[in-house]
């Protein structure tokens, strides 16, 4: 049955009705414009709207689309997967996701035995990476960072550190570390301190042995804050020093979308003992997964442990398109070389409009954070909110994002080009000098 035979209401009034009608609650905080827009059609780094307006997606649908929306390969991929065989459930043998275990593990730093668990989402890859650590060191106690954010699941929640995430019922045992913002952090710039300050909290807030920390190599709803050099390694120094291990989020800052590495953590060569993946590796279909050392993953053994669809051959034969194309079509050089300017064009940006407090990120994780007054560095959450508004007009789609939404994270698909640079740049300077 083609979409044209499902009976489908595309008016504005009828979506937003039945949303109005029909979603819950929880779901109504996450409409980021005034005005919401229906979208219909993707097609690389474009959108298009139910009226026909175009738009650059600057947030990648959530950083989900590493490759282009729709692209060509995955979709076919795909399809010709979801024709043959759409579902086959983890217990039976199938050779699709068997390749993107094995296909998932080359991507990994060499000289490890890396096994893979395949999920259907990241936070359910996040959960299971806790359990693991848990599970390999006998230890509950958790590290997690300020500011980070890993998931909607209790447990991912009990390792997310920006409160308007976090809901009542959330497992303990979890103890937060402040995040080393170079802009804001609490100890200024630098790494040490924060490195210290991780010592202080192993002694003061677990009872001294820890299952690990989880770190995301770039925070990404935490409003695009990287980790400063030797922060990553030297946590893992801390943490393993605790009886811990090291755990990745690269649910947004893997699938090459800093330019530099195909992973975020490899930015500092610490190898991390689990990688927790999700979002570009699907390119929009959902799938996640869980990749660890072999003698890390092997005391599960002992338990059942499966995800329904995580090894969904259908997801699965999209995700390994994705990665074919990532190489093929040289999107991680891509993302370097677009993304250095672009943050060329938004440090320009900076210097003419007071309202930019900071341009930040790397390859095609960027971000202007929105200040009212540069010295004291204070959150403008209006400012934010009407420039992202203003952006809309422009045909440009960001995100607000940070602890106080004053952030606007921009998260392309990585096919983004020099020429898309330029109306960025241009439609971002018209919005700024329509503020205050
Ligand atoms: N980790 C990070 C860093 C994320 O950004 C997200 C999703 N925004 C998750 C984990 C959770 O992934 P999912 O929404 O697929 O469960």
């Amino acid at each position: 049955m083609s979409q044209e035979t499902l009976p489908t209401d595309w008016s504005f009034e009828g979506t937003a009705a039945r949303r109005d009608r029909f979603y819950a609650s929880s779901l109504t905080r996450f409409t980021p414009f005034r005005d919401p827009i229906v979208f219909r059609k993707g097609q690389g780094q474009y959108l298009w709207d139910t009226e026909g307006n175009k738009y650059i997606d600057l947030l990648g649908m959530n950083v989900c689309i590493s490759v282009g929306h729709s692209h060509p390969r995955v979709v076919e991929a795909a399809m010709a997967q979801a024709q043959e065989l759409t579902h086959c459930t983890t217990m039976f043998y199938h050779p699709t996701p068997a390749h993107l275990a094995e296909e998932l593990a080359a991507t990994m730093p060499a000289g490890h035995d890396w096994v893979v668990h395949l999920t259907n989402s990241g936070s359910e890859a996040i959960d299971l990476a806790m359990t693991m650590s848990r599970t390999y060191t006998g230890n509950l106690d958790l590290l997690a960072l300020r500011h980070s954010y890993h998931g909607p699941t209790s447990a991912a929640q009990s390792i997310t550190g920006i409160s308007g995430w976090r809901h009542p019922g959330m497992p303990g045992d979890v103890a937060f570390v402040p995040e080393p913002n170079q802009y804001r952090g609490i100890f200024g710039k630098g790494t040490q301190p924060y490195l210290d300050e991780i010592d202080r909290v192993i002694a003061s807030a677990t009872s001294g042995k820890v299952a690990g920390i989880v770190v995301e190599s770039i925070q990404g709803y935490g409003g695009v804050i990287e980790m400063p050099p030797g922060y990553m390694s030297g946590a893992a120094e801390r943490v393993r020093a605790a009886g811990g291990l090291y755990i990745a989020d690269e649910v947004q800052s893997g699938f090459c979308r800093t330019g530099a590495h195909f992973w975020g953590f490899e930015a500092d060569r610490v190898v991390p003992d689990i990688v927790v993946m999700a979002k570009g590796l699907g390119n929009g279909f959902p799938i996640g997964a869980v990749v660890a050392r072999k003698k890390v993953a092997a005391p599960m053994a002992e338990k059942f442990m499966f995800h329904t669809y995580g090894a969904n051959p259908t997801s699965c034969a999209a995700a390994r398109a994705v990665l074919r194309v990532l190489r093929d079509e040289g999107l991680q050089e891509n993302a370097r070389r677009v993304g250095a300017a672009l943050y060329e064009r938004l440090k320009a940006l900076a210097d003419k409009h007071a309202a930019i407090g900071d341009v930040r990120g790397k390859g095609l994780m960027l971000a202007i954070e929105i200040v009212s007054d540069r010295s004291a560095k204070t959150s403008d959450r209006e400012t934010t909110a009407h420039v992202f508004e203003a952006c809309r007009e422009q045909g440009l789609i960001l995100s607000k994002s940070g602890p106080t939404q004053s952030t606007l994270r921009m998260v392309p698909p990585l096919c983004l080009s020099f020429e898309d640079v330029d109306v960025v740049a241009r439609g971002l300077d018209k919005a700024f000098s329509t503020a205050r």
